[in-house]
């Protein structure tokens, strides 16, 4: 139930929205307080905006009535930076529209545009947009800007911040800048020449401290999205051009991305791959300098314990269960324009790893259905850990990265701290040319003790990455709620001065999604962790990932499969529990419809689950398990007059068919509409 301003939130919006997009139920609420992250947090009003105004108007009301608000995109954030127990602003069916200009050097996008989808849009051109998220297939254009998402190509070189043209952007005041436009800059520079006069002067403070000025440049030499993207304060002079690449990684911290204008680069047509096999993950991780002074697009590093996750799994490599305990492997991936570009970059890398000892002798192939192979065993690392973990844990990925010429020495650091911790069994792998390492294990939220074990291990890897290697804490993942304990430790005082100033200068009340980047609660990352208790074993491994959604019929309608998953496992944690049974009976009502009968059964979730759930499978079993004497009765009169049913459908198919013939595909469309 509403109470208090929530309650005046929703009176005053509700003439604007309709209900099915502003929304408080039990329900709709829990489903929506999911990410992929492992925390969770219940959002008390859930609004869909599908315009500007729209978006101006909550931030109106949530001013007046000094409530927080989050915005979402497709949630699919790892760090905890989009849930809320307060205000949720989802993108939910519209913001799809793009403008490609000219010979696509440029595409505009709006924030719900899917990653992957920009780039069939840019597809027939030869280009695509720079940043390549690993979840590009379904995290959004305003989560993939907002978090600075990157991933095994672009670097730092093509990420969100470099490939940035302009933006239209909604500050938490409810001005709209569009930096594109000359007007709307000039309106804007009258309108807010305080805010722009103070980013000013923190541009100056960092350019004029030496020491302060280095350290940041070489900072974002390696991933860096830990804290806000304090290179723009360096980079640029005009304080427009400042502050619109302080919306990159700003985490949905400090405004509304309405749309971005992108920079494209080109997608080349030839790849040749290989799996180089070391020793060693120091042999490894030698060969990654020689690499990089080639022209190379991908060096993925993976150590034996990756290997062994995914081995005697289907379409494998044979000889992965028989290579030596200690093997680590660097997956490599050359492109080029034309075939001959290409060999000559493969015989420059089998020149420059000449002479290094591998395992087995290296090979590249252009073939597709070899290297799709190849890179086979790299995307099934983390889905693999995240089906073999024990029910009701959680599988979490972290993100850190070190200097490259001490990635060698900073992995065997990392193994033997993961060791002392008890986490022997957490897989090691990342972009080995950034020196990005991802770690994932699986972890216990049920116990305190385990809690505790983890904040120790955590305590130890920033303490590591900071001071031993001056790394970062988060390369690509983001800030969140996960690291927003650290920032300083990471960047120090002042730089961390910095941040919070920049905080202040966009959001003076601290409205737009507080807790995430900055957060002065040293444990924050320890607070509201995700309850991942067993529903049913047909969906228990779900990582709550959120991959499904892009391909679920009824997402904007109802639920989508991570949400109808996240209400069971709720609906049989209270049930186990004996707690609040009013609670219950309410999720139970409303998933009748949203979760039960508006579920299409069809199984496309599964084709984009990376652990092969398809959610339509539950719902039919919880529909027989639910289903009342008479209609099993009706399904057994059904099953001995089979051959009558069958003949009755197909007499009926062959009508529609040829009132289809007869009337043409639009009368029939509209027909069917009806
Ligand atoms: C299995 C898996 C693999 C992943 N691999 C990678 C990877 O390789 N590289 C990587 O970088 N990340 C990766 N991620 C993390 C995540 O997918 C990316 O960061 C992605 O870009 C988030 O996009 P989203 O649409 O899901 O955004 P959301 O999670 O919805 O939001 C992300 C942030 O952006 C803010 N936001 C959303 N829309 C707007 C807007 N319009 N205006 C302002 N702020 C907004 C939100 O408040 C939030 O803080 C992975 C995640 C998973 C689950």
């Amino acid at each position: 139930m509403l109470s208090g301003h929530y309650l005046e939130f929703h009176a005053r919006l509700s003439p604007v929205f309709p209900p099915s997009r502003l929304l408080h139920d039990e329900l709709s609420t829990l489903a929506w307080g999911t990410d992929a992250s492992f925390y969770r947090l219940i959002p008390q009003v859930v609004v869909c905006v599908e315009t500007e105004e729209e978006v101006v108007r909550v931030l109106a009301e949530s001013r007046r009535l000094s409530l927080p608000v989050t915005f979402r995109a497709a949630g699919t954030s790892l760090s905890g930076q989009s849930v809320s127990d307060s205000i949720l602003v989802v993108l939910g069916g519209a913001w799809k529209r793009h403008r490609i200009h000219g010979d696509a050097a440029r595409i505009s996008l709006q924030p719900g545009v899917v990653g992957a989808h920009a780039n069939a849009l840019l597809a027939p051109f030869g280009r695509k947009i720079g940043p390549d998220p690993a979840s590009i297939n379904a995290a959004m254009i305003g989560g993939i800007a907002a978090n600075n998402a990157s991933g095994m190509c672009c670097g730092t070189a093509q990420n969100s911040y470099r490939t940035l043209a302009s933006m239209r952007v909604i500050l938490p005041d409810g001005a709209l800048l569009d930096t594109a436009d000359e007007a709307s800059r000039a309106a804007f520079r009258a309108s807010h020449a305080e805010m722009l006069g103070r980013l000013d002067a923190l541009a100056r403070r960092a350019k004029s401290s030496a020491p302060l000025a280095s350290r940041i440049r070489e900072k974002y030499r390696m991933k860096n999205t830990t804290g806000y993207s304090l290179n723009a304060l360096v980079d640029f002079e005009d304080p427009i051009d400042i502050l619109q690449h302080l919306m990159i990684g700003s985490e949905g911290t400090l405004g509304f991305i309405a749309e971005v204008t992108y920079d494209t680069v080109p997608e080349l047509p030839c790849k040749a791959s290989a799996l180089a096999l070391f020793p060693d993950i120091a042999g490894a991780c030698r060969a990654v300098p020689l690499l990089k002074a080639c022209s190379v697009d991908a060096v993925e590093l993976m150590d034996r314990a990756s290997l062994r996750s995914v081995e005697g799994k289907e379409g494998m490599p044979a000889y992965l269960p028989a290579l030596p305990g200690g093997t680590a492997a660097l997956l490599v991936e050359t492109r080029a324009a034309d075939a001959a570009a290409l060999g000559d970059s493969v015989r420059r890398i089998t020149g420059a790893l000449a002479g290094l000892p591998m395992v087995r002798p290296l090979e590249f192939t252009d073939v597709p259905a070899e290297y799709e192979l190849l890179w086979n065993i790299r995307k099934g690392l983390f889905p693999s850990v995240g089906a073999m973990r024990r029910t009701g844990t959680t599988v979490i990925i972290e993100d850190v990265a070190f200097p490259v010429p001490r990635l060698a020495e900073a992995a065997l650091d990392l193994r033997a701290l993961l060791d002392a911790h008890g986490y022997g069994e957490a897989i090691l792998f990342g972009h080995a040319l950034e020196g990005n390492l991802h770690f994932v294990f699986t972890q216990d939220f049920g116990a305190a003790r385990e809690v505790d074990r983890y904040a120790a291990m955590i305590d130890a890897v920033t303490a590591m990455v900071v001071k031993k290697y001056d790394g970062s804490l988060k390369a690509e993942h983001g800030t969140g709620r996960n690291m927003a304990p650290f920032v300083e430790r990471e960047w120090g005082a002042e730089a961390y001065a910095l941040m919070r100033e920049i905080k202040s200068i966009f959001d003076p009340a601290g409205l737009i999604n507080p807790g995430v980047v900055i957060n002065p609660d040293p444990q924050a990352h320890l607070k509201n962790l995700k309850p991942l208790p067993p529903a049913d074993p047909i969906v228990d491994t779900c990582i709550e990932c959120g991959f499904c959604e892009v391909h679920c019929p009824s997402k904007n309608l109802s639920l989508t499969p991570r949400q109808r998953i996240a209400a069971v496992r709720e609906i049989s944690r209270l049930r186990v529990a004996g707690d609040d049974p009013a609670r219950r009976s309410a999720l139970e009502r409303a998933f009748r419809y949203a979760g039960d009968e508006t579920c299409a059964t069809d199984g496309l979730c599964a084709t984009a689950c990376p652990v092969g759930i398809d959610t339509g499978k539950l719902i039919k079993e919880m529909r027989r398990r639910g289903s009342t004497r008479l209609s099993r009765a009706a399904a057994a009169l059904l099953a001995r007059h089979m051959g009558l049913v069958t003949r009755a459908m197909r007499a009926a198919l062959n009508g529609v068919a040829a009132a289809h013939a007869l009337l043409g595909t639009r009368a029939m469309l509209g027909a069917a509409g009806a």
